[in-house]
């Protein structure tokens, strides 16, 4: 079953320009089997979620990204709405004890511009972040980062023995797709998203099915 985990709608992700209806016709058209919507630091209401999926054969998840002090978290399971910053030790007690699954999103993104150190960074050195402490799994493979800062995140997933999933990070309409995570099972609804990702039964790829 193939999954953009990763995706931005308009008007509730400011930044991004895709209307929900646009998204899942276009998920649809690029032969997606299923699309979560991350917005920033909110959840649709299942409500809302029910009558979009109504529009289309592809299944809908809910996810949300929060933004913490180390960096973009996705994550699954957890129902709160949070506007302030969270630290990454407040936001992981909170989704433990909701049974949820967080994910760095995009971790190196921008670490070519970091500074001249940061380009020699090791695998080992970035292994070491704090953030690597408090999150399930890795995006490995994000449409909005270089291919070099995607491929230091799969060496560090490897590094850590942390799963690394993709996602599009779509704001635009043709973004929408570009990387997806391929699970083996059927995924029907929330519960079993988490399942399968904690489970780690899935891979990665891009739209042509390059991993
Ligand atoms: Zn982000
Ligand atoms: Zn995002």
């Amino acid at each position: 079953m193939r999954i953009d985990l990763h995706t931005h709608t308009s008007p509730r992700s400011p930044c991004s320009s895709v209307a929900p209806l646009d998204l899942v016709g276009e998920a649809a058209r690029v032969g997606l089997d299923g699309i979560c919507l991350t917005e920033h630091q909110v959840l649709w209401r299942p409500d809302e979620i029910a009558e979009l999926a109504q529009a289309t054969p592809v299944k809908i998840f809910r996810g949300n990204e929060f933004t913490t002090n180390q960096g973009d978290i996705l994550v699954f399971g957890y129902e709160e709405d949070v506007k302030e910053l969270l630290t990454i030790e407040e936001l992981r007690d909170a989704v433990t004890a909701a049974g949820g699954f967080m994910i760095a999103a995009h971790p190196f993104r921008g670490f070519k511009t970091f500074g001249i150190g940061q380009l020699q960074m090791t695998v080992e050195q970035a292994a070491s972040r704090k953030v690597f402490d408090f999150v399930d799994a890795l995006e490995i493979r994000n449409g909005k980062v270089s291919d070099q800062e995607n491929e230091m995140a799969a060496r560090v997933a490897a590094r850590l023995d942390l799963a690394g999933t993709a996602g599009s990070d779509a704001h635009r309409l043709d973004e929408v797709g570009k990387w997806v995570t391929d699970f083996e099972r059927e995924i029907e609804n929330e519960q079993e998203l988490i399942e399968e990702l904690r489970a780690g039964r899935f891979t990665v790829a891009d739209a042509s099915g390059r991993e």
